[in-house]
């Protein structure tokens, strides 16, 4: 039953005819006919997508552990409550609050740069509306700044855990993770992900990167 109404509300959405009329038969990877689009991301980019990220909160929770060595009763709690944070936003809120409404969700045998669209399926079986898609950047708590803040928050938390005990250690770990912020932004956001995404045309932080 949902999925009959899914099927339909997807057939009324825009972007459907971004994807060629025999576009089930299409082979992984291939193209769509507008511009560079992916319909199917290739495996080794969903892979390197959540790679990155592992890495990233992984090493985020490292830095957290090294700037409060001294004070572990601060730095294991702080570590993990990082770390669920960081993974519960990308891996459980985004599925269920930002991709029911992209146009992935829509396509069959689709594939986005992080795979989230069938964690999403899964997660939510229900389609949701192009607006969802469109909220992510609105408001204080919307998912833009929960998404920003997993980035950023190991180098901001560990500041004072370095005024207080310095060590290169701690210093190293930060630098890695600002120097994964580059990665995503340079390699991902403006090469390997966002211009090739379909969904880039409603994508708010596609539209502040200029990559529409
Ligand atoms: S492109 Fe972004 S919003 Fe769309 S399914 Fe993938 S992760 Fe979710």
């Amino acid at each position: 039953m949902n999925s009959h109404r899914s099927s339909s509300r997807a057939q009324t959405r825009p972007v459907l005819h971004l994807v060629p009329s025999g576009g089930s038969g299409e082979p992984a990877g291939a193209q769509a006919h507008h511009s560079h689009s992916l319909r199917r991301f290739g495996l080794a980019s969903v892979l390197f997508y959540n790679g990155l990220t592992l890495a990233h909160y992984l090493t985020g929770a490292g830095v957290l552990l090294a700037a409060y060595r001294e004070r572990p009763f601060l730095a294991w709690p702080l570590a993990l409550a990082y770390l669920v944070f960081a993974v519960v936003q990308f891996y459980v809120l985004m599925p269920l609050c930002v991709c029911p409404g992209c146009v992935y969700r829509s396509i069959s045998g689709s594939r986005c740069v992080a795979g989230l669209n069938a964690l999403s399926a899964r997660l939510r079986p229900s389609a949701g509306a192009v607006a969802e898609f469109e909220e992510r950047s609105q408001g204080v708590l919307c998912h833009n700044t929960l998404y920003v803040a997993a980035l950023v928050a190991p180098p901001l938390l560990a500041i004072p855990g370095l005024v207080l005990a310095f060590s290169w250690l701690t210093a190293s770990l930060a630098g890695v993770v600002l120097l994964l912020i580059a990665v995503r932004v340079e390699v991902v956001f403006r090469h390997l992900g966002c211009p090739h995404c379909l969904a880039r045309r409603w994508c708010p932080n596609a539209r502040a990167m200029h990559v529409v």
